[in-house]
């Protein structure tokens, strides 16, 4: 994703973000600022600071200062201070959801029904995991006794995308937090509007200076200088395979702890056998909640034949009922996607699309709206057909309302198809053949699979992919296993 323009400073805006270091909100060392647009408006509406090494530095300062009282802070009050943070979004739900609309061009029904309630969600359910957390004993009968200690790390780097953006920055910041850590945070610098809510929210639930750090700006620049800070200990990534892989070529070497959560390329596979109706909806769901933008979309449909020509013809029709517009409206289904230049990668996907063969059977066109969205980046859902999996719309993320539909005959044949990316995130398998449901989900190379649902989530379970979907798990204990260093003491008696 190319940055946005570093623009001449002009007279303050009034919705003017700032970092978050050691308790206070302070521009960047530099005074320099980013532009903020609103997908929607394709619109500047406020700035964000273009911060650089000097501010990282200044971050884990702060971090490893407060890093000693915070890790030793009794769990107790770790976690009311945490539960604090939950309540502070849990009440200001409506302006958060906003925030989040205007930042990513997601609807307000998305981010008012998932993102924001998920955020105080991910607070709410880590301040009491840790409450639970434990560590085993190894006994040598009349000899010695092991336990393991679990401590926390440090200072950590937690770094997040903008298709959920407090979502998911919540669900690095939480666990780590939770677990006795201090944090370096930073956010999408195409969505730092709800990162920055959060800052103020830190502030009002009383959580001590220094705790959790927000820096904005350049994933190159901002991102990469907390990478490669000596004093930060684990990495915590979400975003694109690429970026994945740049950051564990820094962090590896210095054998800093790395947790990637990457791309996906994610299968639908649906048997002739599924309950029809209820499979409809929700790959509908999956295929274009959020614009498509959810690493757990599916974005490809493999249908076994008996009910290919049905499936098609229904599923074309109902993503032909989708609205596009105006997110903040009631009425619409779809947004905006995040960036013209996000905008323009769609659009690529879908010339490519044709070039390799493929019929689009609806979509792919610019929605241009009139008034204040004149600007906005709105376009159709597409549905292609016809290509073959090994082509390159078919293997590579094109993260955008776009799926491919595809036939198949035999379960082997399903598999196949199924697994024949190098991406692994999740799955969704649709069948009333409950053998047959086992059987699939134990072969199929993700690490995560739905049966006759799809983004049915309980925070408790590990979350992450194979293959070049990600290296680690989040999730549940996992996340606090990450974010803690196992010790194992021995005593002999
Ligand atoms: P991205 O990789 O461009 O950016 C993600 C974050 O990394 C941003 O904050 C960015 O500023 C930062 N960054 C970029 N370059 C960096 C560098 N060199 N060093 C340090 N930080 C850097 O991804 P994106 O476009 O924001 O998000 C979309 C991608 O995220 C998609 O590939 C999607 O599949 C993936 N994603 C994965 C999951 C998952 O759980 N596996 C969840 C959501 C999104």
């Amino acid at each position: 994703m190319r940055p946005r323009t570093i623009s001449q400073r002009p007279a303050a805006l009034e919705k003017d973000i700032k970092n978050y270091i050691n308790g206070a909100l302070i521009p960047a060392a530099s005074g320099e600022y980013l532009d903020n647009v609103n997908p929607a408006t394709g619109q500047v509406y406020s700035q964000l600071p273009d911060s650089g090494p000097e501010d990282v530095d200044r971050a884990v300062e702060a971090a490893a200062k407060a890093f000693p009282a915070w890790s030793m802070l009794d769990v107790q009050k770790r976690y009311r201070i945490l539960s604090r943070l939950a309540d502070v979004i849990e009440q200001n739900l409506e302006a958060f959801a906003r925030a989040e609309t205007t930042d990513n061009g997601k609807v307000l029904s998305l981010s008012s029904s998932v993102d924001i309630p998920r955020a105080q969600a991910n607070f709410r359910f880590f301040a009491t995991a840790i409450l639970h957390f434990a560590s085993e004993a190894h006994p040598m009968p009349s000899q010695a006794v092991n336990y393991t200690l679990r401590q926390p790390l440090g200072v950590v780097g937690c770094i997040s995308p903008w298709n959920l953006p407090l979502y998911l920055f919540t669900w690095k910041i939480a666990p780590a937090l939770a677990a006795g850590n201090t944090v370096v945070a930073k956010p999408s610098e195409l969505t730092p509007m709800t990162a920055f809510l959060l800052s103020k929210a830190a502030m009002e639930a009383g959580l001590p200076p220094g705790v959790l750090n927000i820096v904005h700006g350049l994933g190159g620049k901002a991102g990469q200088a907390i990478v490669e800070h000596e004093q930060v200990k684990a990495i915590s990534f979400t975003g694109g395979t690429r970026t994945g892989e740049q950051i564990a070529r820094l962090a590896a070497p210095k054998f800093k702890k790395l947790s990637l959560e990457l791309g996906g390329k994610n299968p639908n596979l649906i048997f002739a056998d599924c309950d029809f109706d209820q499979m409809l909806f929700d790959t509908l769901r999956s295929s274009f909640s959020n614009n498509g933008q959810i690493c757990l979309c599916g974005s490809r449909i493999y249908v076994q034949r008996p009910i290919y020509e049905r499936f098609t013809e229904e599923f074309v029709k109902r993503t032909e009922f989708l609205r596009v517009g105006d997110p903040l409206a009631s009425t619409t289904d779809m947004g905006a996607l995040v960036s013209a230049q996000h905008l323009e990668k769609v659009e690529s996907y879908l010339a490519l699309a044709e070039v390799e063969g493929g019929h689009r059977l609806t979509g792919g066109q610019r929605v241009e709206l009139k008034g204040e969205h004149a600007g906005g980046f709105f376009i159709r859902p597409a549905v292609i057909e016809g290509l073959p999996i090994q082509c390159r719309t078919n293997q590579e993320e094109i993260f955008g309302p776009v799926v491919t539909i595809a036939p198949f005959d035999t379960e082997e044949e399903g598999l196949a198809l199924a697994n024949g990316t190098g991406y692994g995130l999740s799955a969704t398998v649709w069948t009333q053949d409950l053998s047959r449901a086992t059987r699939v989900a134990e072969q199929l190379q993700a690490g995560i699979v739905w049966i006759n649902c799809w983004m049915v989530r309980d925070l408790r379970t590990p979350f992450g992919g194979v293959k070049n979907s990600g290296v680690g798990r989040e999730g549940g204990f996992e996340a606090l296993r990450f974010f803690t260093e196992a010790k194992n003491v021995c005593v002999k008696y």
